[in-house]
């Protein structure tokens, strides 16, 4: 998510102007786009900005600004413990960039933190690293609540993107030559249940008022679900779209359809990231992910017989606090 969101920043930045550049000594301008899943990243924030303070010394023209999730945590925490950052903004105004670093050169510093997000990411204009695939950003933050994770905090509740906007990004980034695209959110199967929610609601209004998930599937499908898995398929359809990817799925909510399209459609990739956190129920329940190790296998499982080929990657926290030796070996008997 927060490489898609540094190609959006640069793709906004070259709008308005600007080019790229290999060498921080060179730039005019530095963004630094950061992650806050691990605490090492705040240590190491914080040191990449002890560095530029010799550049801003030498040349207080030079512009700095800092975005994403530590930006959206630490808010006016990061100029007090670097006042020669220029701009802080956070995950919901990326939109913004261009117009912040304008703002600060003639009134100075700014901190801009907003609750609520301006644009999907994906609507900005985008500077790509590869040429033949692309992030598309179909829902942002999560209304989950793992306890290791700072994900809701910083990126708020769970909004996905509308259906029909989403498949018009898709067809023109197959009309640009691209042929393989990753559908992106924190939940990402989860897609569509506010869409579905916002639905429902508007079928009770008197007269019909005018539907928000795209117009395109409405009207052709006639119904108030565009979940997750209709979309995969939808996307897949697309003409000029060879391989489909997404992440990340929660198992929870790792439902038989999807793994029936996968299965179906050639153009879905059979890649399974499915992250399993821990394989001792005590753990995952501490860590509130909604399911036992006994169901995310049986998931597992069945993907594995629909899907013969398929490649199953996860991820694991080991020394999650109040870790035994026990539930360690547990994890590593789901790994085995
Ligand atoms: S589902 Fe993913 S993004 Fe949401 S709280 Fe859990 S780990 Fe974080």
């Amino acid at each position: 998510m927060n490489v898609h969101d540094s190609e959006r920043i640069s793709g906004l930045l070259e709008t308005d102007g600007m080019q790229e550049t290999d060498s921080v000594e060179e730039a005019d301008v530095i963004v630094l786009n950061t992650c806050c899943i691990r605490e090492n990243a705040d240590n190491k924030l914080y040191g990449q900005l002890g560095n530029l303070k010799r550049l801003k010394e030498e040349r207080p023209d030079v512009q700095i600004a800092v975005a994403g999730c530590l930006a959206q945590k630490d808010r006016d925490l990061i100029r007090e413990r670097a006042p020669h950052v220029d701009v802080v903004l956070g995950t919901h105004n990326v939109s913004r960039t261009s117009e912040l670093l304008q703002e600060a050169k003639v009134n100075g510093p700014i901190t801009e933190i907003l609750e609520e997000s301006e644009a999907f990411p994906s609507a900005l204009p985008v500077k790509r690293d590869a040429k033949h695939c692309a992030w598309v950003t179909i829902q942002i933050g999560c209304d989950n609540s793992c306890a290791f994770c700072i994900v809701p905090a910083v990126r708020g509740r769970e909004i996905s993107r509308p259906f029909g906007e989403l498949l018009e990004e898709v067809e023109s980034l197959a009309k640009d030559g691209l042929s393989e695209i990753t559908l992106l959110g924190q939940n990402v199967n989860s897609y569509g249940r506010d869409l579905t929610r916002a639905l429902r609601a508007q079928k009770d209004l008197p007269g019909g008022a005018s539907l928000i998930v795209g117009e395109k599937w409405v009207a052709s499908k006639q119904t108030a679900r565009p979940l997750f898995t209709d979309l995969l398929r939808a996307v897949s359809a697309v003409k000029g779209i060879r391989r489909v990817r997404y992440t990340s799925p929660h198992p929870k909510d790792l439902r038989p359809e999807t793994i029936k399209a996968m299965a179906d459609v050639d153009e879905i990739c059979e890649h399974l990231h499915l992250p399993l956190q821990s394989g001792s129920n005590r753990i995952l329940s501490s860590m509130h992910r909604g399911y036992t190790a006994s169901r995310y296998l049986e998931k597992v499982e069945a993907a594995r017989l629909a899907i013969p080929e398929l490649a199953v990657s996860t991820d694991i926290i080991i020394g999650f606090p109040g870790e035994t030796d026990g539930d360690f070996e547990a994890t590593l008997e789901v790994a085995a």
